[in-house]
């Protein structure tokens, strides 16, 4: 075949954010090697999209008349980097997501658009630019002296703020960038009180951990550090910063909520003033996400804080890697690429070359199992860090013998006076937010049901709404019931807010706080909130799992939960090791300081070994017997599952997909158990019916083998009118 006379100068092969797992080729007039990684304008179909190049060639499948040339490429910005685009593209492999939507998920947002922002970092003096003598620099460089004059009294000079100085000042700066007496730095320093710099001296457990993980030359190594609550976790974690930065390294903190990030970012602040911290996070606006994403790529950040997503920020020093609470589902994202973030840390850390610690007071099995087998190192902290402080006593309150009154039991309650009375803070958990969880008919039995979903929709008094938890639909309150007209309506159950209206009659006096969902749905009210709490102007807390985690009140010496019986005897083979993390985590807020804390439980069940277990807490017991059932009933991590979801307006739609779906796989062989669809837990959601299929091995390859040829064919199948994604390794049935 004669080659084409319009032979091309060369082809792009471009990753875009459509929902097909393939690059697209263009032609460039020119393209560089250092092209890969760039953004570039493409024409697709009537449109224009922004894509990421991911690879440079001379020839395309398609004939050279249907190839689209480029439009711009961003040559302005730096491309995204190597190993970033490597570990992208290992994602997308592993979880078998379209590698476009993968490497244009992780942009900041303003990067997926076509209109091109760059935002310009401010500046700071460093130790030796603070030490410049003003008379000793040429008597030529005005701008510069003015450029340094300013700093000293500005702390931070902001892109706007140095323009005013002098037009002259950007080049300027790069100049005193050069000489090392400024740095670019994307937001002015916090101001911090002195006194917090005070480092404690480590205890014998931690200086242990600490060395262990120091000790060896920085390679790849996954490290599990499983502390107890309070065991001083974060203070291993800062004297790991410390060293690796030391080193001229960067290092990513992740964290599982958004919540968490304000206290570990202060205290990390307070450690070390003189480092640059960038948190990243959804509360963030664009363009502050876009400057702290890069600040973190130009190696200007030397410690990148942040949620899931953070796991994806360039950094060109990237030294250490720090996943805290490991063992959080927050770090399964539910949607769309569904990957965890704490599994890409791994990933990223081996592909790296550097050490990744996983922290946790109650690890997930999984990475328990791996410490067992030692894939993983395990380091252990075993007794609070602060002198005389303990792990508080668990009691467990029978609720037959006790039938609690709205929810609140007489030895809960005495539990509380007797706090009230001393002045020490309690918390009260109940992981169910609104008044009640459901409304009744007294007369007929209605029960308040979503028209939408499958589930109840929840009494909030409140705003005088019945509230869907899944679909965020609201109805008005009924006055009489909507089935036999009767008035005879009743709240059954209690969320927080009764909860809250029962203690406030108890206890008239005591200053109450709900947190929840619902009570932080302002920004910065969860900060405002916890403030309050610090600052002593609360006597009980009431709140759900937001509550739980991480928090440290010096003053709270009483930790009730309410109800958490439910998770005992769901379907959901993960239930019980998530309750337990959640009792251990909540319990843990108590006593952290010298006088000790209780816990009290409300449960039908005192005698289930889970509750036992808590008592003593013994994780290590409750998890090796949560894993020898595993082991016996052949589930993770002794195999490996994947879980093709499906949802369309009709049933029958979706569990027919999922029957082809099946045989598909069936037809592929190999040592893969592939289960019947089912429906869903949630069977409808927003008017969408929900089912799933399950596939399992004992072979992570063979399952990977299956669902890479299982993923072509379906998406060859062409349903339109069935919505599906697979999800590796679930968390969530
Ligand atoms: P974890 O993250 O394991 O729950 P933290 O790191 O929050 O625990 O530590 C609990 C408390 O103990 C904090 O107030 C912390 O300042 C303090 N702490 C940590 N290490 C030490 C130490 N070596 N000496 C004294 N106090 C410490
Ligand atoms: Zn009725
Ligand atoms: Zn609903």
């Amino acid at each position: 075949m004669p080659m084409s006379a319009h032979s091309p100068a060369a082809i792009v092969r471009v990753a875009l954010d459509v929902p097909l797992d393939r690059l697209f080729d263009y032609i460039a007039p020119v393209a560089l090697p250092t092209d890969i990684g760039r953004r570039v304008q493409v024409p697709f179909g009537t449109r224009q999209l922004v894509g990421v190049i991911l690879q440079i060639t001379d020839h395309s499948d398609l004939p050279s008349h249907r190839l689209k040339s480029v439009g711009a490429i961003d040559r302005e910005t730096p491309p995204l980097p190597g190993d970033l685009l490597t570990l992208l593209a290992f994602c997308a492999r592993y979880y078998h997501h379209p590698v476009g939507e993968v490497v244009l998920g992780v942009l900041p947002t303003s990067w997926r658009q076509s209109h091109v922002t760059v935002a310009r970092p401010g500046y700071r003096l460093t130790a030796a630019g603070r030490a410049v003598a003003l008379d000793t620099l040429p008597t030529n460089a005005t701008v510069q002296r003015q450029v340094l004059q300013k700093l000293q009294t500005v702390e931070w000079l902001s892109p706007a703020h140095s323009r005013e100085i002098s037009p002259h000042a950007a080049a300027a700066l790069k100049v005193l960038v050069r000489r090392s007496w400024v740095v670019p730095c994307m937001a002015p320093p916090p101001h911090l009180p002195a006194a917090s710099l005070a480092v404690p001296l480590l205890n014998a457990d931690q200086q242990q951990a600490v060395a262990a993980m120091l000790a060896k030359p920085a390679v790849f190594a996954p490290w599990l550090l499983h502390g107890i609550t309070g065991s001083g976790k974060t203070e291993v974690y800062l004297r790991l910063i410390d060293a690796v930065v030391a080193n001229g390294g960067q290092v990513l903190v992740l964290a599982p909520e958004i919540n968490l990030t304000p206290q570990l970012e202060s205290r990390f602040r307070h450690r070390f003033p003189q480092l640059t911290l960038v948190t990243l996070h959804s509360a963030l606006t664009d363009s502050e996400r876009l400057r702290a994403w890069q600040a973190a790529r130009d190696g200007d950040a030397d410690i990148v804080l942040g949620t899931r997503l953070a796991v994806f920020t360039p950094m060109p020093r990237l030294q250490h890697i720090i996943v805290d609470e490991e063992h959080d589902a927050s770090y399964k994202q539910q949607e769309g690429l569904r990957y965890s973030a704490r599994d890409v840390a791994v990933f990223r850390a081996k592909q790296q070359n550097i050490p990744v610690v996983l922290g946790s007071a109650t690890p997930s099995l999984e990475s328990y199992h791996n410490t067992l087998t030692g894939r993983y190192q395990r380091v252990t902290l075993g007794t609070r860090a602060v002198t005389n402080a303990h792990l508080p006593d668990v009691h467990l309150i029978d609720s037959r013998r006790y039938r609690p009154d709205h929810g609140l039991s007489a030895p809960l309650l005495a539990a509380l006076g007797a706090r009230l009375a001393r002045g020490e803070q309690s918390l009260l958990f109940l992981n169910r937010r609104g008044y009640a969880p459901v409304l009744m008919c007294r007369v007929c039995g209605w029960l308040s049901t979503c028209s939408r979903c499958s589930g109840r929709l929840v009494l909030h008094l409140r705003q005088q709404a019945l509230c869907c938890h899944h679909c965020g639909h609201e109805a008005h309150v009924p006055a009489v019931c909507p089935d036999c007209g009767k008035g005879d309506l009743v709240a059954v159950g209690h969320g927080t807010q009764r909860i809250e209206e029962r203690l406030a009659e108890h206890f008239p006096a005591a200053r109450i706080l709900r947190i929840d969902r619902d009570s932080t749905r302002r920004k910065h009210a969860m900060g405002e909130l916890l403030a309050r709490a610090h600052r002593q102007e609360v006597d009980i807390l009431v709140g759900t799992q937001m509550l739980a985690k991480g928090h440290d009140f010096d003053n709270l010496t009483l930790v009730g939960v309410i109800d958490p019986d439910g998770a005992l005897y769901s379907a959901d083979f993960r239930a019980a090791e998530r309750l337990f993390a959640q009792l251990m985590q909540v319990a843990g807020r108590a006593g952290r300081r010298e006088i000790r804390g209780e816990v009290l439980i409300q449960t039908a069940f005192p005698g289930h070994p889970l509750y036992l277990a808590l008592r003593r807490h013994d994780y290590t017991a409750f998890a090796e017997a949560l894993l020898a059932e595993r082991e016996q009933t052949g589930f993770p991590p002794f195999c490996h599952q994947a879980l093709l979801r499906a949802e369309a307006h009709q049933r029958d739609k979706v569990l027919d997909f999922l029957m082809v779906a099946a045989d598909t796989a069936r037809c592929f062989g190999g040592p893969v158990t592939v289960y019947d669809p089912v429906v869903a837990t949630m069977q409808r959601i927003a008017g969408k019916e929900r089912a799933q299929l399950l596939v399992q091995s004992d072979s992570r390859r063979a399952l990977h083998a299956l669902l890479g040829r299982w993923m072509v064919a379906l998406r060859a199948l062409n349903s339109r009118r069935v919505r599906w994604s697979l999800d590796v390794d679930p968390l969530e049935w």
